[in-house]
């Protein structure tokens, strides 16, 4: 598969992530944005390194396209953001599995 355009995969992905609350604060009603840790600015971060964030978190003055204070009091990176994006899908997938 080559570089560019969406897979359909990313896609799906980037849609269970817009489910998700919040990963800074927990909040409902998020975007999803794409992480930049490690990353060129030029560059665009793979769909897959996507978290979930709200309004507030993400493009809000204090977010993190802000001056990040909300990770700050909350002691997260991007990364740590991430993991927990990780962890959320996980827990809804075995949740998912219980229910059935
Ligand atoms: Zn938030
Ligand atoms: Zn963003």
């Amino acid at each position: 598969m080559g570089a560019g355009g969406m897979s359909n995969a990313s896609k799906a992905h980037m849609g269970r992530v817009a489910q998700l609350p919040c990963a800074c604060c927990g909040a409902h009603g998020v975007h999803v944005h794409h992480i930049r840790e490690g990353q060129g600015m030029s560059q665009r971060a793979s769909d897959f390194l996507t978290v979930p964030l709200c309004p507030d978190c993400h493009t809000g003055p204090l977010g993190v396209h802000g001056d990040k204070t909300l990770m700050r009091i909350r002691k997260l990176s991007e990364l740590d953001m991430l993991a927990e994006t990780i962890r959320m899908l996980t827990d809804s997938r075995v949740r998912a599995f219980d229910g059935a």
